[in-house]
């Protein structure tokens, strides 16, 4: 049994849909725009980088479903590593389809 990804989304929000004849399309963001610093603990919010993503959700309705995210990146000054990656619960491993 599947379920649709944009069901259970929880720390994700759907801003919008676009429908056509084969597509269901959710363009989502995150709810809180900012990580946790793993060097000092704080709330980072400079991104780093944008990257568009594309995630293939299961069918609904006939209909092809399709997440989209820009998966963001953030850097705080005190982390060297600079690039601080968002983690999502919902979507392990955004490795669903690129
Ligand atoms: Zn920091």
């Amino acid at each position: 049994m599947h379920t649709n990804l944009i069901t259970d989304l929880p720390d994700l929000v759907a801003t919008e849909l676009i429908q056509t004849e084969e597509y269901l399309t959710f363009i989502v963001d995150y709810k809180t725009d900012h990580v946790k610093c793993p060097s000092c603990g704080r709330k980072v919010g400079n991104i780093h980088d944008r990257r568009p993503k594309s995630i293939q959700d299961v069918p609904f309705r006939d209909k092809k479903v399709v997440i989209k995210i820009v998966k963001k990146r953030y850097n705080c000054k005190h982390y060297d590593k600079r690039a601080i990656p968002k983690n999502l619960k919902s979507i392990p491993g955004y490795s669903r389809k690129t």
